[in-house]
């Protein structure tokens, strides 16, 4: 039996939030992640789990996800102290047969909770499971500093939105083809944030907050923070080039197309009309 602390999924969730941290997306306790994770990936690591497991309630069932483990960050911890202590700050979770609640099988050692956002994660994952055949794994949650910023500035349209964003790079229609996803502004914390953040995932990795931050998601924690960073380098470039005076020519629409064409992605077509 190795330790858990050396299992891939607790480097790689460390490794990733000490990023996440150091681009400034991650302030106090701002963001948080969670993985689905098989029985496959935690089985050499039960004798690190607890005896007696703490059970928690869900707010709502979620039988989709009957038995399904998730690696999460605690409510409140901050990112930058992860690396520090996975132990206090990160739990694996299970949920149960009837999808009431879940079990904390290892860490949150000090009595903590799973992240504030669990309802918004755990729809996410329910919707991402359906639309990837179960591919995608991961959902990242970040306060993007440029995304945010724009979000004052830009109108809240999930199409001119995105249009804007493809236009400051060039590869960003390439990484995020089917565009950003918008919410209204809601109050966070809520099941009603969580039902439409998951909505918009049955067509985008990317679901914007406005005022608030952004939602990624992705097969693999590199992946989805791969499409967080993308989007936001993008935003702070539009930033930048607003702060300049504005665009004085940018990729032109039919360049959009031929850059779908030479990476074989299907853009969306809202944004491209836009
Ligand atoms: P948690 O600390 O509960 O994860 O909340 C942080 C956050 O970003 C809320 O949107
Ligand atoms: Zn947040």
């Amino acid at each position: 039996m190795q330790h858990i602390h050396n299992a891939w999924f607790i480097k790689d969730i460390v490794k990733v939030t000490e990023d996440m941290w150091l681009k400034g997306w991650n302030e106090r306790n701002g963001g948080n992640i969670s993985l689905r994770l098989t029985q496959k990936d935690i089985c050499s690591y039960e004798n690190d789990f607890y005896r007696h497991p703490r059970f928690l309630e869900t707010t709502r069932p979620f039988k989709e996800l009957a038995n399904q483990y998730f690696l999460v960050t605690g409510s409140g911890k901050f990112f930058r102290n992860v690396m520090l202590d996975p132990e206090d700050t990160l739990a694996l979770i299970q949920i149960n047969e009837e999808g009431t609640g879940y079990h904390i099988l290892w860490g949150l050692h000090n009595e903590g909770v799973p992240t504030s956002e669990l309802t918004a994660h755990l729809q996410s994952h329910i919707t991402k499971m359906q639309v990837t055949n179960g591919q995608n794994r991961v959902i990242m949650h970040g306060h993007a500093t440029h995304l945010i910023a724009l979000s004052y500035v830009l109108e809240l349209n999930y199409a001119s939105f995105t249009k804007q964003l493809w236009e400051m790079s060039t590869e960003c229609l390439v990484v995020f083809p089917e565009g950003i996803g918008i919410v209204p502004w809601m109050v966070p914390g809520t099941d009603a944030i969580g039902d439409e953040t998951a909505l918009l995932m049955k067509k985008h990795n990317l679901v914007l907050w406005p005022f608030h931050g952004i939602f990624g998601a992705g097969a693999t924690l590199d992946e989805a923070f791969g499409l967080i960073d993308t989007a936001e380098k993008a935003a702070q470039i539009l930033v930048n080039v607003m702060s300049m005076g504005g665009k004085k020519q940018t990729i032109s629409t039919n360049q959009l197309i031929e850059l779908a064409k030479r990476f074989n992605v299907t853009p969306l077509a809202e944004a491209l009309a836009s």
